[in-house]
């Protein structure tokens, strides 16, 4: 199989999440192709985790970027409950069950996971996603 990025034959090919003109969500790409494009991390030397929106993250930058922050994501989450629609709290509160089911994590650290994947897959910080959701008093801006 040929890299869809650069035409060569290489031995090994890999599944990039990057979105193609066609709109599929991958692309076959040869491993100097994968480490040049976005969706490789450079810190971890691994491909990115894609997101059905054509996004992507590298879980391994979203855990150290969760873990860092773990000490202030009680108040991240009290001060979320507070500006938020009984709306988003609902979307939220499910959204937490779901997440920690798999992690095994408390909702305050499974919402900050959320936000910090957010925050990697639009290229901000966490905290510039923090500052949108204040402002518009809304989770779309982590959901969506
Ligand atoms: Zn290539
Ligand atoms: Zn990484």
């Amino acid at each position: 199989m040929r890299c869809e990025l650069c035409g060569s034959d290489p031995r090994r090919i890999l599944l990039l999440p990057l979105q193609r003109t066609d709109g599929r969500l991958y692309t076959y790409a040869c491993e100097e192709c994968a480490k040049e494009s976005s969706a490789f991390c450079y810190i971890h030397g691994r491909i990115h985790q894609g997101f059905s929106d054509g996004s992507t993250a590298c879980l391994f930058c979203v855990e150290e970027m969760v873990e860092v922050r773990k000490p202030y994501a009680l108040g991240i989450w009290s001060n979320l409950l507070k500006i938020l629609s009984p709306t988003d709290k609902e979307w939220l509160t499910s959204a937490y069950e779901l997440g920690s089911i798999v992690t095994g994590d408390s909702e305050e650290i499974t919402i900050l996971r959320f936000i910090v994947c957010k925050a990697l897959r639009t290229r901000r910080t966490p905290e510039e996603v923090l500052r949108e959701m204040d402002a518009g008093h809304s989770v779309t801006s982590i959901l969506l």
